[in-house]
């Protein structure tokens, strides 16, 4: 008997373009599972910073995260994520994180690990994927595949009123060079860089809604879907 093949929407796009708030409603009006893949590269870097890893150590990074289990569920509001069977949802958020996130992302070996671990976690129902490089890596053949932007000053003032919910102050400039500063690495790094796919459709979200977001995304779906 023919298995089969569940559905994916991938959306990628840089910092703070409204990935993850788009992604989990798209998720929730379809009726498909969420997986959220910056947060595992945001707890492989809490593994490394708790277990005081030197961040320039690829492989003893990497060896750390072959060995740690990951837990990921983002069926609530709020993704939770366990390393280990501890709770750091709310540590992998930490500025820290954000800061050195980039570096451990960098490499290749902790790449390989979350790529497989992904596809591990998306194998059994309809899920919506986001991150940097899930349509061009982790799911090419997804069904639909979505790069979201925004301009550099919506998506700083998206992150502030994140972070500010979270009681966590910034100044708007400090994390507006933060972001660009990410962005920077994550585009020019080797290993699977941000990018569009060629078949990626783009979404400028800059003067868009939440709602208005999540539903050209879900009739960009059901249109390919009727099609
Ligand atoms: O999406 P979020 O901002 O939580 O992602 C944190 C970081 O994880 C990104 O800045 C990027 O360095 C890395 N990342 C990645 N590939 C993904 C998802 C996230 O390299 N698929």
């Amino acid at each position: 008997m023919e298995t089969k093949r569940t559905r994916i929407i991938a959306i990628d796009g840089p910092a703070g373009s409204g990935k993850s708030t788009t992604a989990r409603l798209v998720a929730r009006k379809l009726g498909f599972t969420y997986l959220d893949t910056g947060a595992l590269y945001r707890a492989v870097t809490w593994l490394a910073l708790h277990k005081n890893i030197d961040l320039s150590d690829e492989d003893t990074i990497a060896e750390a995260a072959r060995q740690a289990h990951f837990e990921i569920d983002s069926a609530t509001d709020k993704t939770r994520v366990m390393v280990d069977g501890r709770d750091i949802s709310e540590a992998i958020r930490m500025q820290e994180i954000s800061n050195n996130v980039s570096v451990v992302a960098s490499y290749p070996k902790v790449r390989q690990l979350m790529v497989s671990l992904q596809r591990k976690l998306a194998a059994h129902a309809d899920v919506v994927v986001e991150g940097r490089d899930i349509g061009t890596v982790v799911f090419p053949d997804a069904d639909i595949k979505i790069f979201l932007t925004a301009s550099v000053e919506a998506r700083t003032q998206r992150r502030m009123a994140e972070l500010r919910e979270k009681g966590v102050e910034i100044s708007f400039e400090e994390l507006k060079r933060d972001l660009i500063e990410r962005d920077r690495k994550d585009s020019e790094r080797a290993s699977s860089p941000l990018r569009k796919a060629d078949d990626a459709i783009e979404l400028d979200t800059t003067e868009l809604s939440i709602e208005q977001q999540v539903d050209a995304i879900v009739e960009a779906f059901q249109a390919q879907h009727v099609a």
